[in-house]
């Protein structure tokens, strides 16, 4: 971005919390201020939510940017924080998970239960020869094995390293060879849309090219038949024959809790390093404040899976450090039927839900009477996390699944940040239909210009945090130049996000989509993510990815890819004047410099398996370049599909 990206959209909805949910807040506005007259205070506050072994003698060390210490010298375990101390306290008998297969099958577990699994997990490994500092790579489905495999790592001071289980041998080959782990979990397979999906030949692909890996644990979900190695032992006839008894050993609040490799959208992945106080006391802070977190009456559901950083953070860490009930499900949204979901928040009274802007359209794609055949009012809050989510599809959630009643919390964070950085309070804030609002308490972001300047109010940039806070990445695992190459040298003493956000006239924080994906159109500076906002709210538009493509006369010129709604009519003519109509929609909502050049209706958008838009290979196609690397799309023959369209097709150009 050469100057101040531009500030197009003008949305002006805004919706104060419910006064119930306000009275009886976790968190209250007072935390802003506390926060704000002595940062490092309120974080130690926090911090005392968890149990320490031995108490921190400094809150934060910053001799030496960027590498944080936080918590000097304290000592806890994490696994003791999120089951023992709950089973101690006589929560043995809440349920921890309500797990919920894709086949229908279910399996109910207790923090009892939990804690029970963990320790033999733990004992297992032990067995195996993990000791504290080695490194643990999961593979596996979304079964409460996941959970447990990490906290039993977690317990013994194993540091695990989580790979989404849809990545290919390749993927997971690096990933063990990065950090070159000793043992593997993983499973048979897991089911996935209908049917099993095998797992293991994957492993066993991956694990003939790594020599540190000593052994396989391998959890049985589907029964299918499996090639063996002399290196794979059952689950159950390891982990489910030992002691229910350990006894968990504090560790340095520093230690390495943790890598993830962060998921591949950019570039090279790199093995983001969380350790252990400051992490801990972060998720567990925010599930709290942002989620409104009330363990013994919420049901609460993240719709993750636990290879990416919510799962980390909200599925495991977070909400079982605040022992909360939740859902876990296993499979597909659609699979048997497109109410899968809705069935799910339904049969177990779901009251907090947290899933993505890409299945919220998706959902929008399928239409409002999916959810409307189904009973919501268990719910009393609703979260968004993953992408920039659109003013419309931020309305539609809050409208049909939400009652038109809910609030919705948008919150910007990143595998980096550990933690949720920007979202609104949901018993404080106004919240504003696409807008992560402001800061957590203690945490200290801005949008600044390339000089690194604040932007001023109406004005957008890039965003960054000014203080360093205590989920945040320590390194990346073995590569400290490039830990402090990528996020610590773009400004002077601030952390870089890569992403671009807007201040609004009331200092609210609009996240604009990746700096990478930003549009440069006749000297203009346009985000992707406002074009893509103004194409949802026309009301024929479920979803948009928009993309700058070479043109000769104004340097780059806007393409854009719309997914119809569900009963659209785009046949012949219709399709036509549809396209026509979506242009000048486009300019009326942003002005005339924000046209598409060009817009082609798709049935799908290219997605990373984290589900979101890869505007990388739309470029391509725009551009007609033949197509980049496409390995790590969910689905590759959707690029197929919109190739093909390109020739010819449904687009329109004048
Ligand atoms: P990679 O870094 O490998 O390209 P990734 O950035 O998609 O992958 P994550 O760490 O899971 O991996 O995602 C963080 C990014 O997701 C953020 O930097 C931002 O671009 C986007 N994001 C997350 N939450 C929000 C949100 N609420 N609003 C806007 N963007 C968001
Ligand atoms: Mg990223």
């Amino acid at each position: 971005m050469s100057e101040a990206l531009a500030n197009l959209l003008n949305e002006t909805r805004q919706f104060p919390p419910p006064a119930e949910l306000a009275a009886n807040a976790n968190v209250t506005v007072d935390a802003y201020a506390e926060a704000a007259g002595d940062r490092l205070a309120f974080w130690a506050e926090q911090a005392g939510r968890l149990a320490w072994a031995k108490q921190w003698d400094q809150v934060l060390d910053w001799s030496n940017p960027p590498f944080a210490k936080w918590f000097v010298g304290g000592r806890l375990n994490v696994a003791y924080n999120c089951l023992d101390r709950h089973v101690e306290a006589g929560l043995g008998d809440r349920v921890a998970i309500h797990w919920e297969g894709e086949p229908g099958d279910t399996r109910t577990i207790t923090y009892a239960d939990l804690h029970r699994m963990t320790c033999q997990a733990a004992n297992a490994l032990t067995e195996l020869g993990v000791t504290a500092g080695d490194r643990v790579a999961i593979y596996l489905p979304m079964v409460p094995e996941a959970a447990v495999a990490m906290l039993a790592c977690a317990r013994i001071g194993a540091t695990h390293s989580v790979v989404f289980g849809g990545f290919s041998a390749d993927a997971l080959t690096n990933r063990i060879q990065d950090a070159t782990a000793k043992v593997v979990i993983t499973a048979d397979g897991g089911y996935r849309r209908g049917k099993p999906s095998a797992l293991k030949p994957t492993v066993d692909e991956a694990v003939a090219n790594c020599p540190s890996v000593e052994h396989v644990l391998v959890v049985r979900r589907t029964g299918e038949e499996v090639a063996w190695t002399a290196k794979d032992l059952w689950w159950h006839q390891t982990v489910e024959q030992a002691s229910t008894e350990h006894a968990a050993e504090p560790f340095d609040a520093e230690h390495p809790l943790f890598i993830l490799y962060t998921s591949g959208t950019t570039a090279r992945p790199k093995g983001i390093l969380h350790t252990t106080g400051g992490y801990l006391t972060q998720v567990s802070y925010t599930a709290h404040a942002v989620f409104d977190l009330k363990p013994e009456t919420d049901v609460y559901w993240c719709t993750a899976d636990i290879g990416w950083v919510t799962g980390h953070s909200y599925i495991v860490y977070g909400p079982l450090a605040n022992g909360a009930t939740q859902v876990m499900y296993e499979g597909t949204p659609d699979t048997p039927h497109k109410g899968r979901f809705w069935e799910i928040v339904d049969k177990y009274q779901v009251s907090i839900l947290y899933t993505a802007p890409t299945l919220i359209r998706t959902m929008m794609k399928w239409g409002d009477d999916i959810p409307a055949g189904f009973d919501l009012s268990s719910l009393r809050l609703l979260g968004s996390v993953g992408e920039p989510i659109n003013p419309e599809a931020w309305m539609w959630y809050r409208q049909h699944v939400g009652g038109g009643e809910l609030p919705v919390v948008d919150t910007w964070w990143q595998t980096e940040t550990g933690a949720i950085m920007i979202s609104p309070l949901p018993g404080v804030t106004e919240t504003k239909p696409g807008s992560a609002m402001t800061p957590l308490p203690g945490i200290v972001a801005d949008v600044v210009d390339d000089q690194g300047q604040s932007v001023p109010n109406g004005g957008g940039g890039y965003l960054v945090l000014r203080e360093p806070w205590p989920s945040m990445l320590r390194t990346i695992w073995g590569d400290d130049n490039r830990f402090v190459e990528t996020y610590w040298s773009r400004f002077e003493g601030m952390y870089f996000a890569g992403d671009g956000a807007k201040k609004d006239d009331d200092g609210h924080i609009w996240l604009l989509g990746r700096v990478d994906d930003v549009m440069l159109v006749s000297g203009h500076n346009i985000s992707t993510t406002e074009v893509e906002s103004a194409l949802v709210s026309h009301p024929s538009v479920a979803e948009a990815a928009v993309v700058g493509a070479t043109d000769p006369t104004t340097g780059q010129a806007i393409v854009a890819f719309a997914i119809p709604r569900g009963t659209t009519d785009t046949a012949g003519e219709a399709g036509e004047k549809l396209i026509a109509e979506l242009r000048n929609h486009v300019a009326k909502t942003l002005g005339p410099i924000a046209k598409p050049r060009q817009i082609l209706l798709v049935a799908e958008l290219p997605k990373t398996r984290s589900g979101k838009i890869m505007r990388r290979l739309l470029r391509d196609v725009a551009e007609n370049r033949s197509l980049g690397d496409v390995t790590t799309l969910q689905d590759s023959s959707v690029m197929e599909l919109i190739s093909s369209g390109m020739g010819g097709g449904k687009s329109d150009e004048d």
